[in-house]
């Protein structure tokens, strides 16, 4: 269901009201953007505020002395909603605040690729300015035959990678599958309890956000130990369904989360953009929930060339932080390497998003 057929307030007429007064608060309701739908009886009536809850003022009706009482409609997703202005919820992945006012920069490779890849690229991130190092060990590939990740083993590198730098580490759970590690074994942990006893803050990623008895598990799971997640909308889901997708880790245990766009589906191929990137959806999302939002910029646009335009427009837009893929090498890059910028170009990125920042170049 859209937003805009969702019923903001319902408002109460006394009994014995006018047509006149009737007619006054169908025009306050329209005026306040949404549209009316009047009910009346020999009770009184009743007028459905159909429209953008937020627009609408409950004192706008209370003053007039023939409404009996107003109701605001509470949306969907009541728990991950933001119910005032200054209601903005802070999350701590490691010694890093994420929507604390300052944009807080994720980098990292796509996929860990070994110690000796990792821990240079680590330092270099964090030399650019990076505060928290994002690296896949389980990959959600397309195709089957594609390297899937190096599961504990890249893990075990961004743990070494955190004990060098200092910086929290995230990254992705795929599921609550034994990963097949090399020659086909199995790994003894499932892919989720290896991420649990190690990342700082875990990833859902796009292809999960729909996968509701998996955010159900993470949601509990995480919730029980205090790690927060990262959930990325799903490239062809509506806000409506990411925010529902939100409420669903809220309500199984974990409100500690942080919203990450990455691009959607709609009519590109991959000759210019991967995806399209969702810029609008960064002051939707902060009207309408509490939540953090960060952008990936590598997903949404597929192209290094572009990385950086993208990320100064969603600092613009108001994110509270980006999500980079940076590598040495991106052009040997095990996965991702179109999309993946090097490290003087990260530290570029941060430098205009920092000037951004000074200038209150922001949302
Ligand atoms: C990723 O973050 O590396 C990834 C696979 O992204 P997404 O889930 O957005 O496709
Ligand atoms: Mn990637």
């Amino acid at each position: 269901m859209g937003r805009d057929l969702a019923t903001a307030m319902i408002i109460w007429l006394r009994q014995g009201h006018t047509d006149e007064q009737l007619a006054e608060v169908v025009k306050r309701v329209t005026a306040a953007g949404c549209r009316p739908e009047v009910h009346s009886t020999s009770q009184g009536s009743i007028v459905r505020a159909i429209g953008d809850a937020t627009s609408i003022d409950e004192g706008t009706f209370r003053e007039l002395p023939w409404v009996e009482r107003t109701a605001r409609v509470t949306p969907s997703y009541r728990l991950v909603a933001r119910a005032h202005e200054g209601d903005r919820r802070v999350v701590r992945v490691g010694g890093v605040e994420i929507g604390g006012g300052r944009v807080v920069i994720m980098a990292g490779p796509c996929s860990v690729e070994g110690m000796e890849m990792l821990l240079p690229l680590a330092e270099a991130c964090r030399s650019a300015g990076a505060e928290v190092l994002r690296g896949g060990a389980y990959k959600p590939r397309t195709s089957p035959y594609s390297f899937q990740g190096l599961g504990r083993e890249g893990v075990r590198c961004l743990v070494e990678a955190r004990r060098r730098t200092g910086m929290p580490i995230v990254t992705e759970a795929t599921g609550i599958h034994r990963h097949a590690g090399p020659g086909g074994i199995q790994e003894e942990r499932t892919v989720l309890e290896e991420v649990l006893l190690n990342a700082d803050m875990l990833q859902v990623g796009s292809r999960n956000m729909k996968s509701y008895g998996f955010l159900e598990e993470v949601a509990r799971r995480t919730g029980e130990r205090g790690i927060p997640v990262l959930l990325k909308r799903g490239e062809a889901a509506t806000t409506e369904e990411f925010l529902l997708a939100a409420e669903y880790l809220a309500l199984n245990g974990n409100p500690d989360l942080v919203l990450c766009l990455r691009g959607v589906r709609a009519y590109e191929t991959d000759r210019f953009l991967r995806y399209t990137p969702d810029l609008g959806t960064i002051p939707v999302l902060k009207r309408e929930t509490n939540l953090p939002v960060v952008f990936d910029p590598s997903h949404a646009t597929g192209d290094r060339a572009l990385v950086h335009a993208v990320s100064l427009a969603a600092v613009a837009a108001g994110a509270d932080g980006l999500l980079i893929e940076t590598h040495m090498h991106p052009e040997n890059a095990w996965s991702d390497g179109q999309q993946c910028v090097d490290p003087g170009e990260l530290g570029r990125i941060v430098g205009d998003v920092r000037r951004m920042e000074a200038l209150g170049f922001r949302q």
